[in-house]
């Protein structure tokens, strides 16, 4: 039987809508708007393309949105002042410096520089140090929403094996975090790990954040798995066209024959990371506003 498809789009929208109501109680209540502060410096299109998908939706879930546009000339330290006056403006309760940074730009200087209280995409040391260690932080964007969309259909996780492909700081080692703190037993597989197809083999879920296009095979796939696609990868164009297709990192025709469940590319994961960022913003503007987050 072929796999139930993840709709990450519409549980995405159904979070906006949630925290679109949250974030006009908390304006009604603290007399101000959640805000939240995007930075890009320079003109890849692609950054632009987030950021201004951004803002729209901060827009859209009764929110204050402050876009900081700079050229990519600019200096660290003309980023780093950026940054603190960010941190100091009572109207701004979550700060994004959308990553890339152009080469001259140390980011961890600057991911350095985010007061960790505002640190919405949970980059920051402090709060990777704080998930590790089991404290409320911020957990950044897309694994947090990889983990609402897996307890969303599995519910309890404890002692399901899960494998995650791919051991980055923004979604691997999160990800592996919040398995493990959701009692799966879990391992971390990376560009080193020896028999990649029999480790995830064994996986009752599997998340691949990886960026291979369509790494990850039918027979690679346990029957009835969950399996969570982080991966966009852009395949080359058909001829006559100008732009390729977008794909994840699972050969999604293949492996949705033998999964139990599995997310799409577009449509999956995608949409859930700005969803998170908002549900991140609020939770912010809540704590630095000293008002209780309704549940
Ligand atoms: P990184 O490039 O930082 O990390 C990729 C990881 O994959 C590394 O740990 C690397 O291993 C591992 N890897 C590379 N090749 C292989 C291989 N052949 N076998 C096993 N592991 C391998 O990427 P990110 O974590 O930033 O992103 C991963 C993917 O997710 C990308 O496609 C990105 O576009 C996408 N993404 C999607 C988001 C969304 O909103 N949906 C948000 C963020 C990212 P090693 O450490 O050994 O080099």
């Amino acid at each position: 039987m072929a796999a139930e498809i993840i709709d990450g789009k519409a549980f995405a929208a159904q979070l906006r809508e949630k925290v679109g109501a949250l974030a006009a109680d908390f304006a009604a209540k603290a007399g101000r708007k959640a805000g939240l502060a995007v930075v890009l410096v320079g003109d890849d299109p692609a950054s632009q393309v987030y950021v201004g998908s951004k803002g729209k939706a901060t827009l859209a879930a009764n929110m204050a949105s402050f876009e900081h546009r700079l050229p990519e000339s600019t200096s660290e330290g003309d980023l780093l002042a950026l940054v603190e006056r960010l941190n100091a403006d009572p109207a701004v309760d979550g700060i994004l410096v959308q990553l890339p940074l152009p080469d001259h730009i140390d980011e961890q200087a600057v991911i350095a520089a985010i007061d960790p209280d505002k640190d919405v995409d949970g980059f920051h040391v402090a709060n990777a140090g704080r998930l590790a260690v089991g404290q409320s932080g911020f957990v950044p964007c897309t694994p947090l929403g990889c983990m609402m969309l897996l307890t969303d259909r599995l519910g309890d996780l404890s002692g399901l094996n899960a494998v995650v492909i791919g051991r980055s700081n923004i979604v691997g080692k999160p990800m592996a975090q919040l398995l493990l703190d959701a009692n799966a037993t879990v391992t971390i597989a990376h560009s080193r790990t020896k028999d990649l197809a029999d480790v995830v083999r064994r996986a009752d879920i599997v998340v691949a954040a990886v960026g291979r296009a369509e790494m990850i095979r039918a027979d690679w796939i346990k029957p009835g798995a969950t399996v969570i696609d982080v991966g966009i990868n852009r395949l080359a164009p058909e001829p006559g066209a100008n732009k390729g297709r977008l794909v994840g990192d699972v050969a999604f025709d293949e492996v949705r024959e033998v999964a139990g469940a599995i997310t799409p590319v577009p449509g999956g994961v995608g949409p859930m990371t700005i969803a998170v960022l908002l549900r991140n913003t609020l939770v912010a503007a809540h704590r630095n506003a000293g008002i209780a987050l309704p549940e």
